[in-house]
């Protein structure tokens, strides 16, 4: 195993940060944290003009993609800067699939739009009563002549509110084995029929419920084939289960190093055996996202070693958010509002938005099953 990390990526990386220097502006950083919506049309559009929306594509201007360490790089950078990217980042997994498996209308129409940071695409899997088994879809889409009618109700649908479509999953065939009658469709959320309900997480994210009621879908907008939904929603699990959470890790990290040297207990043991064990599992979960990196690289999907780097990055990045809240004392828990927090609130905000990470994207107890089936031959518990 070869991680290619040359002189190209520690460019890129100075060239991420000058630009993050520049567009994530104190404002913007104020309104993502305060809205709990981590997308922002300008800034995606400044990222887009870089060639940094779709970074891996062939570019339509000729221009070259980034290798898929420098992407890795540049996923890193601006993740840990908690840059505004969460939209456009569930758009780049649906284009994924649109490219894949989408008709030629379908991929003229989105794609282009795609690489011009010009179109935003929700997630439309999980519903009130079906989460990790998302086979279990009740979503219906009944066809009607060249349009089909969409029926359901879907639940934490994060930026619901503001993107364009929502690539939803519904079933088409209530009867016979439940992955064989799925459909995904790319559906406008500004059409009638539709509602979307704010819901507002512990984390401070902001996600939503969509409502749909006989909602008119034409066919043109279904993402591969009728039945056929199951295949391609793989291709937008496998790219969220290898999401890189390692970047939160190394900023809460910086914000505990920074807390004890401004508060004069740099010295003490505690801070420092403390401080040295979550460098070392932040050290793990970087090699275990490179690794995910480099089987992606050399043409292998890494059906077991994405999920194993999720499930480390994420349930690290809780045992450090409580690990390291306890070392500081009752003050951590003080939030960004208040003045008197140390380090900005950034201590309380990781410890927040730690419990989230192991529960999206899959949750820690499904990586795990993925792990044992996938990874270690085991068979279903
Ligand atoms: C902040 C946030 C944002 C989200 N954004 C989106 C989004 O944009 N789009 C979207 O579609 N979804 C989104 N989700 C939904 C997320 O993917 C689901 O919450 C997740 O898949 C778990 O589903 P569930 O909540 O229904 O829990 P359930 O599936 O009901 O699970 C409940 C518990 O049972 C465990 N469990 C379930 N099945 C098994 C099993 N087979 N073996 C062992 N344990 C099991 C789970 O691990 C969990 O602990 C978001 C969730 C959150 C919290």
């Amino acid at each position: 195993m070869d991680f290619d990390v040359d002189e190209s990526v520690t460019a890129l990386r100075a060239q991420v940060r000058a630009f993050l220097a520049q567009e994530l502006t104190p404002e913007l950083d104020e309104e993502v944290y305060r809205s709990g919506v981590s997308h922002d049309a300008t800034f995606v559009r400044r990222l887009a003009e870089r060639g940094w929306v779709g970074p891996g594509w062939e570019r339509p201007d000729g221009g070259s993609p980034l290798g898929p360490y420098e992407v890795h790089a540049l996923v890193d950078e601006l993740t840990k800067a908690e840059a505004p990217t969460y939209a456009i980042t569930t758009t780049q997994m649906v284009a994924n699939v649109i490219r894949a498996v989408g008709s030629a209308a379908l991929r003229a129409e989105i794609l282009p739009r795609f690489l011009r940071g010009e179109v935003t695409i929700a997630l439309g899997m999980t519903e009130p009563e079906v989460g990790s088994d998302v086979a279990g879809v009740r979503t219906r889409a009944r066809p009607e002549g060249d349009h089909w009618i969409v029926d359901g109700q879907k639940m934490f649908t994060t930026n619901g509110h503001i993107t364009d479509y929502i690539f939803l999953l519904t079933r088409t065939r209530p009867d016979g084995p439940k992955h064989a009658g799925l459909t995904l469709f790319l559906v406008r959320l500004d059409q009638p029929g539709i509602e979307v309900q704010a819901v507002h997480t512990l984390s401070g994210e902001r996600t939503n419920i969509v409502y749909l009621s006989d909602v008119v879908v034409e066919d043109r907008w279904r993402i591969g084939d009728v039945d056929g939904g199951w295949r391609a929603l793989m291709i937008a699990l496998q790219d969220e289960h290898s999401a890189p959470f390692s970047p939160h890790l190394a900023r809460l990290l910086e914000a505990v190093e920074q807390w004890a040297r401004e508060s004069g207990r740099i010295e003490q043991p505690e801070v420092s055996e403390r401080l040295a064990r979550w460098a070392t599992a932040l050290e793990v979960a970087r090699l275990l996202e490179l690794r995910t990196t480099w089987l992606a690289a050399n043409g292998r999907v890494p059906v077991a070693e994405g999920p194993m780097s999720k499930l480390f990055g994420t349930e690290s990045l809780v045992r450090a958010a409580e690990d390291l809240t306890e070392l500081v004392g009752p003050d951590a828990l003080r939030g960004r509002l208040d003045p008197s927090a140390p380090v900005g609130g950034r201590i309380e905000h990781a410890l927040r938005f730690s419990l989230g990470t192991t529960i999206y994207a899959g949750t820690s107890e499904i990586q795990r099953n993925i792990i044992a089936q996938q990874g270690l031959g085991l068979p279903r518990g």
